[in-house]
């Protein structure tokens, strides 16, 4: 896609921290990392959001996620995976990535911290029915 920066990091046109890249992934690091190996992991494809990949595509991208994670956990005590759909979800690049993000005892990161909501009688299943009648 023409104007999309992770296309162009992707067509080597901007440069990166390259972590890892196939045919059909590429992992690099992000450049305001929020802690020490902050790693990007996306498709090559550009798709907007997670939910407009392929099967295919998507079962490559996770098994890549996978195994960076399994280098990183080596390398640290824990890991986020983080990934955001769209701007009311944070999503400021709108090519599908993955944030994979190193945590340390004491690093001060805070991923996660929302508030809880309550559901009313039946909402819950009324909700429940609604996503069972999109899952296709
Ligand atoms: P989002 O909010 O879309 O989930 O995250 C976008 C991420 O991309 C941000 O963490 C930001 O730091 C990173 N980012 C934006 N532009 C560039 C860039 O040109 N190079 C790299 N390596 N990371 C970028
Ligand atoms: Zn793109």
């Amino acid at each position: 896609m023409k104007d999309c920066i992770f296309c162009k990091i992707i067509k080597k046109e901007i440069p990166s921290d390259i972590v890892f890249e196939d045919s059909k992934v590429i992992a690099f690091l992000d450049i305001n990392p929020a802690s020490k190996g902050h790693t990007l992991v996306m498709p090559k494809n550009h798709y907007e959001l997670v939910s407009e990949m392929s099967d295919d595509d998507c079962k490559h991208l996770m098994v890549s996620i996978k195994r960076i994670s399994d280098a990183l956990m080596k390398l640290n005590q824990g890991l986020n995976i983080v990934q955001n759909n769209k701007k009311v979800a944070n999503q400021l690049v709108p090519h599908v990535h993955f944030h994979l993000i190193p945590r340390n005892d004491k690093d001060g990161i805070k991923i996660g911290e929302w508030a809880h909501v309550k559901y009313k009688d039946n909402e819950a299943s009324n909700i429940i029915k609604k996503i069972k009648e999109f899952i296709e």
